[in-house]
């Protein structure tokens, strides 16, 4: 009977198991195993029917699907009932615990514009099936963030999917919401991008080249407003930003639709 919570950390025993520890009040912390090419690896595990009861007893209201599953298979009796979703800050509290064991924020290279960075909230959660419900919670608690499509890595490794939060407003407000939550380590981490993000200058939304956001005449002077011959009629999506179908200029498209279908026909 055993129950087993890996990390890898560069400086030592992680945070996350000690935490984890001391809030569960049993379990041991062994490590590190190491392995060519990869980071030191440390765990937290129990091995008696005790200790894993106790565990149960302190987290087993809180668990997702998977993990609950796993101790009711392991354990031979149910759990203590679900109590989740309960108030926003215990969802908040489970999220900052996943976060801090999984979750990780970064930078990534701004997609236009060189020497300049975007932040990135990470979370990677691997699921056979579907999405790991661990994510939807995780986006729940803190409002924003997406879930990408499915990855799947070669064996052993397993398919897995990514809610990244993008941009500086919603990486902040995430990161706001659990702050409470998280140690040391991925609060450094949160600091260091926010550091960078907060030391390069605001860039202007949007690509001049395309003219003003919303403008009515577009750059070669066409009246988009008029430029519609029959009524729009949406299929859905155009509900939720009505203007939607004002961006492009019809006019322009008409024009190089024709130019492109006049080009075709010259041999
Ligand atoms: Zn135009």
């Amino acid at each position: 009977m055993q129950s087993r919570i890996n990390q890898a950390g560069l400086d030592g025993v992680p945070e996350v198991l000690t935490r984890f520890q001391r809030i569960v009040g049993v379990g041991r912390i062994k490590g590190p195993v190491l392995a060519e090419g990869r980071q030191p690896l440390y765990y937290w595990e129990a091995t008696s029917r005790p200790d894993l009861a106790r565990v149960v007893d302190r987290i087993g209201p809180w668990l997702c699907p998977v993990k609950r599953a796993e101790f009711e298979r392991t354990l031979g009796r149910p759990l203590p009932a679900q109590v989740w979703p309960g108030s926003m800050s215990e969802e908040l509290a489970w999220a900052g615990g996943f976060f801090d064991g999984e979750g990780s924020t970064c930078l990534d290279k701004h997609r236009t514009h060189e020497g300049f960075f975007a932040p990135v909230i990470y979370v990677p959660q691997a699921a056979e099936i579907g999405t790991a419900p661990e994510l939807l919670r995780f986006r729940n608690a803190v409002g924003v963030g997406n879930v990408s499509g499915i990855r799947r890595p070669k064996p052993p490794h397993k398919p897995y999917r990514r809610l990244r939060v993008y941009t500086l407003q919603k990486v902040q407000l995430a990161l706001h919401l659990l702050w409470p939550f998280v140690g040391d380590v991925k609060r450094t981490q949160a600091q260091r991008v926010m550091q960078v993000m907060h030391s390069q200058p605001d860039l202007p939304r949007g690509n001049p080249a395309f003219g003003v956001a919303g403008a009515r005449y577009c750059l070669r002077g066409h009246d988009k407003w008029n430029a519609r011959v029959r009524p729009f009629k949406g299929r859905g999506k155009n509900e939720q930003d009505p203007m939607n179908h004002m961006r492009q200029c019809l006019a322009c498209l008409r024009e190089d639709a024709q130019e492109r279908r006049n080009n075709k026909r010259r041999p």
